[in-house]
């Protein structure tokens, strides 16, 4: 490595290269502390800078406090509407991971060519140049080769500017292999809204003006992605409304609702089933939207089949198909035995939320239908908007609409030759769509998902062939896919993998090349578009307010164009040139020459229309660029309600879908994609529905991996309102203040077991226990808590981290993590016709032991 003096300052500013010296000394939370002297002499005291937070999905605009080059408090971008101006808990834990002195400070190759947890990677420095030439020989081998499509690009967290990194670059080079996350986090939702209401994305709530909230799994005042937004409101609502939570987890949410339903995990489906049977036999249905029988007397009654010719429906299609096929004998008796939740909550839950119509949401979250067979209880969660009216709604649910005025980067077909177009031909190394038993369905088109999880599988398998050469950015697949020691064992196997990371992470264990990213808040320029919220639509800026301490590049900008100088040197120039010569400066008509500038080009490409005051838009109007970026947000006007009705549903027969014509074209074309009929897929899927079930809402019983006899109690995954997707475990506040969880401890990792099954098992608050999976097993402390469900265990996800840092880990160096992986005991299972990880429903039984 060359050290140079700019690098020799930064290596010198924190201690050690990669791995320093392994402490369990808890640091003391002094970041805030007031230096009295220089406020004495009246020094400069610093000012806020807009960016953006991406410690989830919400994407909140923020500002940071910069002073004296340093970053020391972070708060709500004031001119954001989406988060009302507000950042959550989350936001400040960003402080302490862009100074965490155990972050990846400058390029390393590994010298260990053997792969595997045991042994040492043996990384050593070298500089950026080097590793590009070595990633750039690794492609130019595939490209002689005319095996382009061994290549994949692996997303983790982005920005707007991944169409670079993850969408152009890969098609150049030629691959169809681009795999994102995305299907580990949350796609069966918005199979939920596709297939009732034609919306596949995220959904924004009215909650300035709803009267009731079903919280389906959902604990949106910690850790769903609408914390700013629910948080801001939650006050009001508790005023005006009846808040209701359904999950065998007793969350920060529930604890402050006025209804908790502690589920049996996997069988919400049951009650969403149960309340639609009780709005329509009671005669709660909003008639203004679903409309009613003609002589206006409800023949909705418990176990009789209604004729279709007696309804007439208004916006909806399908409703009493639906009640003959799944509904009319699932009443609250019916669900009660299944869910493990009383009947006469289960009335009382109906008729509350029948009664708030059309101001009635029915929330809901990846918890209730991240499930083996959740795709059904998603729908029927949507559905329920669509019984009470409250889609497309004031003080309803929000699905849908315009999305940000944004630009496309440029056309970029002509750099692809013919070797790239024969590898982007070849078929993808991901099971979506190619295998019956995984319909993936984005969109309703077989194989729109690209199921993360299965790479595993295709890369330990070679099916339908070998990935070779790896770019993975913001990612820790053998830590955040259920199934981590199959994980593991890929990576191994795995010829070359570059690994682009802020913390040197499990993930990073197997790389070949580390590369050292900036932390989006604070060291990199781009944009960040978000979904609704608050009605609003809003694309955010991310500034660099701090020089970084390291020696990092941007990964979806710098790297791909100092990768494509390599390339160039190597003989294969179309991606260099498609950089330079495409991407031109709107207001200055100028062409990158470095990374740096090709980074600032696209961001003001992408952005143009939301601060260039001459393009006409629905929103704030902003003059310029330097405005924009000091601002720091673009917000729309708000939502305007029903724009969907009357016909603009989306769907196949343009109205909210009870029985859903478009999921049955969809699984028609899967099916016959694969010549078989729509139950082959049902069986291949895993689902239990035949026949014309198949296109409604029903209820499904919850699958679990592992004999009851052996395994007998339940195992429930939830979320902690700390995590920023698992990258904050090796802070110190996120330590300190675990317990902020409810029935969580600090600097630990507890699974919470509800006394009455802790003294059948004779073990007591504190014990160390193992728990056993068919899959694996961690050892973690008991904690007796009646906040979990009888024959339940509930355990945050989060901890567990064997290399992400001395904070993370006990023992960085011995490997040996804080508590458990919930990863390790989970199932590697599908939401198949999403294309969906599985990790919730309660898909694992487990046995525990004292150890
Ligand atoms: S963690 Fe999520 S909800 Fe919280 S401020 Fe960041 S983006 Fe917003």
């Amino acid at each position: 490595m060359k050290v140079n003096r700019r690098n020799f300052i930064k290596l010198s500013a924190v201690s050690g290269l990669f791995v320093a010296g392994a402490s369990q000394t808890k640091p003391m939370l002094n970041a805030f502390t007031k230096n009295t002297e220089a406020a004495a002499k009246n020094e400069p005291q610093g000012e806020w800078i807009a960016s953006t937070c991406q410690g989830c999905t919400a994407w909140c605009a923020v500002q940071v406090y910069r002073i004296n080059g340093r970053a020391t408090k972070v708060r709500g971008n004031p001119n954001a509407k989406a988060n009302h101006g507000h950042s959550c808990v989350r936001s400040h834990l960003a402080l302490q991971q862009v100074y965490d002195p155990d972050r990846v400070k400058q390029p390393m190759k590994r010298t260990n060519p053997k792969k595997g947890r045991d042994e040492d990677p043996g990384f050593i420095p070298i500089s950026w140049e080097e590793a590009m030439d070595i990633i750039a020989d690794k492609i130019m081998d595939l490209r002689k080769r005319n095996e382009t499509h061994k290549f994949s690009v692996w997303r983790g967290r982005y920005t707007a500017l991944n169409g670079i990194l993850y969408g152009n670059m890969p098609k150049i080079i030629g691959t169809p292999n681009n795999v994102s996350h995305s299907s580990i986090c949350a796609e069966t939702e918005k199979h939920g809204r596709y297939y009732t209401e034609a919306y596949w994305g995220y959904a924004d709530y009215d909650h300035e003006n709803a009267f009731y909230e079903l919280m389906w799994g959902a604990d949106p005042i910690a850790s769903n992605r609408q914390v700013p937004h629910t948080a801001s409101l939650f006050g009001k609502l508790k005023d005006q409304a009846k808040i209701a939570v359904v999950d065998p987890r007793l969350s920060t949410t529930a604890a402050k609702a006025d209804e908790w339903l502690p589920v049996i995990p996997g069988e919400d489906g049951a009650l969403a089933i149960a309340i639609a049977h009780v709005l329509l036999t009671e005669e709660l249905w909003y008639k203004p939207f679903v409309g009613d029988f003609k002589d206006g007397v409800n023949r909705f009654v418990a176990g009789r089949t209604v004729n279709e010719e007696d309804f007439e429906e208004i916006q909806t299609y399908g409703l009493v198909k639906w009640w003959n096929i799944a509904l009319k004998d699932a009443t609250p008796e019916w669900a009660a035995e299944r869910s493990g939740i009383p009947a006469e909550q289960i009335y009382r839950v109906a008729r509350d939320f029948g009664r708030a119509a059309p101001r009635a949401i029915s929330f809901m979250s990846p918890g209730s239908n991240m499930v083996v067979r959740g795709g059904y209880t998603a729908q029927a969660m949507a559905a329920l908007n669509g019984l009470v009216g409250s889609a497309d709604n004031v003080g309803g649910v929000i699905c849908g609409g315009e999305s940000c005025p944004v630009n496309s980067f440029p056309d970029f077909e002509k750099y692809i030759d013919s070797i790239a177009a024969n590898g982007n031909s070849m078929p993808r190394a991901d099971f979506g769509g190619r295998k019956l038993e995984m319909p993936a369905m984005n969109a309703g088109n077989s194989g729109g998902i690209k199921p993360t999880n299965t790479i595993a599988d295709s890369i330990l398998n070679e099916d339908p062939y070998s990935l070779e050469v790896v770019m993975s950015y913001w990612t820790n697949f053998n830590y955040s896919n259920q199934g981590t020691d199959r994980w593991d064992e890929a990576l191994a196997k795995l010829p070359f993998m570059v690994h682009m990371t802020l913390n040197p992470a499990e993930q990073t264990h197997f790389a070949d090349i580390v590369l050292p990213v900036p932390h989006h808040m604070f060291e990199r320029l781009s944009a960040v578009r978000g979904s609704n919220g608050n009605l609003y639509r809003h694309c955010h800026i991310q500034n660099e307010i701090i020089e970084s301490p390291f020696d990092v590049r941007i990964d979806e900008t710098e790297v791909p164009w100092m990768l494509g100088e390599a390339l160039e040197r190597k003989g294969f120039s179309n991606l260099i040139d498609y950089f330079r010569n495409e991407f031109v400066d709107p207001e200055t008509g100028k062409k990158p020459t470095n990374g740096k500038e090709f980074n600032e080009i696209a961001t003001k490409i992408y952005t143009q229309p939301l601060w260039d005051p001459t393009i006409e838009k629905q929103g704030d109007v902003i003059n310029g660029w330097e405005e924009y970026k000091k601002i720091g947000t673009w917000n729309s006007i708000p939502y305007r309600f029903r724009q969907k009705w009357n016909g603009n549903w989306g769907t196949e027969t343009g109205q909210f879908e009870f029985y859903s014509e478009t999921l049955k074209k969809a699984l028609e074309a899967h099916a016959e994609r694969h010549n078989v009929n729509v139950d082959k897929v049902m069986e291949a899927t895993n689902y239990t529905a035949r026949g014309e079930l198949a296109f409604v809402p029903h209820y499904e019983p919850a699958y679990r991996v592992g004999d009851e006899n052996e395994y007998p109690l339940i195992f429930s995954d939830h979320r902690s309102k700390l995590n920023r997707e698992a990258r904050s475990a090796n802070t110190s506040w996120y330590q300190e203040f675990k317990d902020a969880d409810p029935g969580d401890e600090a600097w630990d990792d507890v699974a919470k077991i509800n006394p009455i099954d802790a003294k059948k098992l004779g073990i007591e608050n504190g014990d160390m226990i193992k728990i056993t999976s068919a899959t694996g097993s961690i050892t973690v402390k008991a904690k007796l808590w009646e906040g979990t469900r009888p024959g339940v265990v509930t355990k945050c996800y989060g901890q567990g981290h064997w290399a992400y840092g001395h904070i993370a880990s006990l023992d960085r160096k011995k490997q040996i993590a804080r508590g458990g992986n919930n990863n390790t005991i989970l199932a590697p299972v599908h939401e198949a016709l999403s294309g969906s990880g599985a990790r919730h429903g309660g898909q694992s039984r487990i046995k525990i032991e004292k150890v």
